[in-house]
């Protein structure tokens, strides 16, 4: 693995599944908010075609690099200095070992092995040569090599969405292979050494966390730091291939779209070309809902995330001074009383006795994290100014409330009763 590593142990974040987590917005003079984001955010649906339109549209302005790795480095502004590292389970701390050492020796021939069922991989599924530009630094598979491959096996169908995506291109495997070193280089940057990302691995991240929701974003980062270990000791392929593939799991398809999109958004551009994107991908009205619901930000103003931090619990968000960012500010609190949430579920009860959704007649449960989950929407949008009392509340199932997300009411969205 190469990457700038200070000369002290770092000390990552825990990854701890249960801990409630809360979000501060660091707004220099204006103060901190302190929220805690609304729990049930997830991966926001990506379909395969908007995903390939997407993606090529993103790819058309962007030249591919011949040295895809090097690009990704100079892009986040990672200073690389050659360095392998152990990770500790019982401790969980990543250590760094003298610059230039490995984990151990390995046998030359077990790392030619391996190249060659690399190279095999590649001709196997129609890209023949070195698919992934894994070797344009050397012979053999290095450690950044091998990470770089875990990341394509995790998600081996995203990556032929993106031939797909860019078939009509002079390379298309030059440019899938710039995404896949963009998206792993952003993936080792905010994991180690110490998990705050600026500039426009800044806003990335926030993007990220809209499209995926805090939970997930938090998951494939604790699960990253194992993989960047079983990558580094993998002397198979099938070794890397299994390591991938268990990560491919806690990913998903909708995550890997989204941060395949997010990489390819990326490419070649300044933080604010980035963050002048992001509304127009594919999905932003359900990501801007999210952005809103877990990081009380408008993600039409992400370019204002100048940096973000997670530890334990916590992701800090730093925003620019002066920034409008913040949308729970003069309207009062975003969430409705227990007691308006209470009467309106009361309130929707049929003749049986059942709550019902009212924009699709669904009936609700109150058991969480389901697709009928009873949940408060905002008749009038939050961000639009719709306040959180009882005569805006619409009792609503999880499905409504996040299709529904910021759009207006009967004209941007027409409730699936009426439809
Ligand atoms: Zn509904």
């Amino acid at each position: 693995m190469k990457l700038f590593f200070p000369a002290v142990l770092m000390v990552l974040l825990v990854g701890c599944g249960t801990a409630s987590r809360t979000v501060s917005l660091n707004m220099g003079p204006s103060g901190t908010l302190i929220l805690t984001p609304r729990s049930g955010g997830g991966p926001v649906a990506l379909n395969g075609h908007e995903f390939e339109t997407a993606m090529a549209k993103l790819a058309r302005r962007v030249r591919p690099s011949p040295r895809p790795q090097e690009a990704a480095q100079r892009l986040f502004d990672v200073e690389t200095r050659s360095g392998s590292y152990t990770y500790e389970a019982s401790s969980r701390r990543l250590t760094p070992l003298a610059p230039g050492a490995h984990l151990k020796e390995q046998a030359s021939k077990a790392e030619v092995e391996l190249t060659r069922d690399y190279m095999h991989w590649c001709e196997r599924t129609g890209r023949p040569g070195d698919c992934l530009r894994l070797l344009t630094g050397s012979r053999t598979l290095d450690s950044d090599g091998r990470l770089a491959l875990c990341m394509a096996l995790a998600k081996a169908s995203v990556l032929d969405e993106m031939s797909e995506a860019f078939r009509d291109m002079a390379d298309p495997q030059a440019m899938a292979a710039a995404v896949l070193w963009t998206w792993t280089t952003y993936m080792v940057l905010i994991t180690v050494p110490e998990p705050v990302s600026k500039g426009i691995a800044a806003v990335m991240t926030a993007t990220l966390i809209a499209y995926v929701g805090i939970d997930t974003f938090w998951s494939l980062i604790v699960g990253f730091r194992h993989l960047m270990d079983e990558a580094d000791r993998a002397t198979t392929f099938s070794a890397l291939r299994e390591a991938g593939e268990r990560y491919g799991q806690v990913m998903g398809r909708n995550a890997a779209r989204a941060f395949a999109m997010v990489a390819m958004a990326a490419i070649g551009s300044p933080a604010p070309a980035l963050a002048a994107r992001v509304p127009k991908l594919p999905s932003a009205t359900l990501a801007a809902a999210q952005a809103e619901t877990q990081m009380g930000i408008r993600l039409a103003a992400v370019g204002e995330v100048k940096a973000a931090a997670l530890s334990a619990g916590s992701l800090t968000l730093t925003l620019a001074p002066g920034a409008v960012a913040m949308t729970a500010n003069s309207q009062g609190s975003r969430r409705f009383s227990k007691a308006d949430r209470d009467a309106a579920y009361e309130k929707s009860q049929d003749a049986a006795g059942r709550a019902r959704c009212e924009y699709c007649d669904e009936e609700l449960t109150r058991e969480p994290g389901r697709s009928d989950t009873y949940e408060a929407d905002h008749r009038q949008p939050y961000s639009k100014g719709g306040p959180s009392s009882g005569d805006n509340l619409a009792p609503s199932c999880r499905t409504c409330n996040r299709e529904k997300g910021a759009q207006d009411l009967d004209t941007d969205w027409i409730p699936p009763k009426n439809r």
